[in-house]
C-alpha cells in the first residue's frame, strides 16, 4: 500500500500561511498535518475541522485539556512526557490519541531506542492510545550519506515491534530516498512549498511562492558615484538605478547586497534578471537597470524577486542560508494573495497518496506577494 502523505505545516505553513495551506491541501485529499506548538494546532484546527493534527513540539503537564479541546495529538519523545499525557487521560477519559517520536540519531527530541522498547509490552497489551510512532533523518538530503541507512535499519527494527501502529521516518528528503523509507506515513514540509529535496539534482517540485515588489523611484547615478549605505557599491558607468521598496525588514537579507567586488542577488525587471547595486536596506532595494530598453519600466512597475526563474534555492544561495529560512522569513508587510488552492477538487474517493508517485507539486497552491498598493 503507498504511504499516506500528511503535511507539516509548523511556522505558518514555512511562512506561506497555515489556514491557507491547511484548507488547500485538506481540500486536495490530506487528511493529517504536524504542526510544532499547541497554538499553532488551535488556529489549523480553525481553518480545518476534520484532519488529525499532531504538535511536534509534545506535551507539557496540565494542558491536556487543549489538546483535547481543539482534539490534536501531542508527539511525545520522552518518558516523563508520556507519563504526565498518560495522567490526564486516565483522568478526564480523553482518548484522542498522541504519537511516539523515537530518537534514531538526531539527538533532539526522541525516546531513546531502550526506552522506545521499553514501552513494547504497553503496546503489546493493547489499547495503548499510541496512534503513530515516528523518527526523523539527520540527513535525507544528502542521496549517500551512511547516517540514513543507519536510522532506517534502527527505525525499522523499532517500528515492526509497534504492532498494528503506524509508522512514519520520511521528511520531504526522506521521501526521495526511495520506497523503504515511506513506512505508512510521508511528513513532507519544504517540497510543499517548493524547496528542492533533492538538492544534489534537479528541482522535481513546482515554485509555489511568487514574490514581487514595487519600483518607487527610478533614477540615474553617474559614473564614480556610489549607492547606499557605506558607499560599497561604485557605478562603472553612467547607470540607471530603480528603487524598490522592500528590504531585509520584508526577509530579504542584507546579505544578497552586491557591493564592489562581490555580486549579489538578482531580481527580474521587465522580463530581465538585473543586478542588486549596493546594500540592500531596511525598506528599499536598488536594481542596476542600465541594461534594460529605455524605457521599459518606470515607477509603479513590479518586479520579481521570487519566480520568473528564481527559486528559493537561489534566493537561499544568496542570503547564505536555505530554502527553509527564505521562506519562514517572509516579511509581513507582502500583501498575500492565494491563487489556485480554492479551485481544487478533492478526489472523488479521496485517497493516501503515495508522495513520490507525484512528479511535481501536487498542490497547486500559489501565493503572489506584493506591497500593498502606494498611497495615492
Ligand atoms: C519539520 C519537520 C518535518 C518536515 O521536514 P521538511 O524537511 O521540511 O520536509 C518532518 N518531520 C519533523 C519531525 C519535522 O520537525
Amino acid at each position: 500500500m503507498p504511504a499516506e502523505c500528511s503535511a507539516v505545516i509548523k511556522a505558518d505553513a514555512y511562512g506561506c500561511g497555515a489556514a491557507q495551506v491547511a484548507r488547500a491541501l485538506n481540500k486536495a485529499g490530506c487528511k493529517t498535518f504536524f504542526v510544532a506548538t499547541i497554538e499553532e494546532a488551535r488556529s489549523v484546527r480553525e481553518a480545518v475541522p476534520e484532519p488529525v493534527i499532531y504538535v511536534l513540539g509534545g506535551y507539557f503537564q496540565n494542558t491536556g485539556e487543549h489538546y483535547a479541546k481543539i482534539n490534536c495529538r501531542p508527539v511525545i519523545g520522552d518518558l516523563n512526557e508520556l507519563a504526565e499525557w498518560d495522567v490526564f487521560c486516565r483522568r478526564s477519559g480523553w482518548t484522542g490519541g498522541a504519537a511516539i517520536h523515537i530518537d534514531t540519531g538526531m539527538n533532539r527530541l526522541g525516546l531513546t531506542l531502550a526506552e522506545a522498547q521499553a514501552i513494547i509490552p504497553r503496546i503489546n497489551a493493547g489499547d495503548h492510545g499510541i496512534t503513530l510512532v515516528m523518527s526523523h533523518l539527520v540527513s535525507a538530503e544528502q542521496l549517500n550519506s551512511p547516517v540514513n541507512a543507519k536510522q532506517l535499519a534502527a527505525f525499522r527494527a523499532i517500528a515492526s515491534e509497534f504492532s498494528g501502529v503506524p509508522a512514519a521516518l520520511a521528511n520531504s528528503s526522506g521521501i526521495f530516498l526511495g520506497a523503504p523509507f515511506q513506512f505508512d506515513l510521508v511528513r513532507p514540509g519544504a517540497a510543499l512549498y517548493g524547496v528542492n529535496p533533492t538538492p544534489e539534482a534537479d528541482n522535481p517540485m513546482q515554485q509555489v511562492v511568487d514574490l514581487k515588489a514595487r519600483i518607487v523611484q527610478t533614477r540615474n547615478v553617474e559614473r564614480g558615484e556610489s549607492v547606499g549605505y557605506g558607499g560599497t557599491w561604485t557605478a562603472r558607468r553612467p547607470t540607471k538605478l530603480a528603487i524598490i521598496a522592500v528590504g531585509y525588514a520584508d526577509g530579504y537579507f542584507r546579505a544578497a547586497s552586491s557591493n564592489d567586488g562581490t555580486r549579489g542577488a538578482e531580481v527580474i525587471v521587465a522580463g530581465k534578471r538585473c543586478p542588486v547595486a549596493g546594500r540592500v536596506s531596511m525598506d528599499l532595494i536598488a536594481i542596476d537597470i542600465t541594461d534594460l530598453p529605455p524605457n521599459a519600466v518606470r515607477r509603479g512597475h513590479m518586479v520579481t524577486l521570487l519566480g520568473e526563474g528564481i527559486t528559493v534555492d537561489e534566493l537561499a544561495h544568496h542570503f547564505g542560508t536555505i530554502g527553509y529560512e527564505v521562506l519562514t522569513s517572509l516579511g509581513h508587510r507582502y500583501a498575500r494573495v492565494y491563487t489556485g488552492g480554492n479551485v481544487v477538487e478533492p478526489p472523488a474517493k479521496p485517497a493516501p497518496v503515495s508522495a513520490a508517485e507525484q512528479p511535481s507539486s501536487p498542490q497547486p497552491l500559489e501565493q503572489l506577494a506584493s506591497p500593498p498598493p502606494l498611497p495615492s
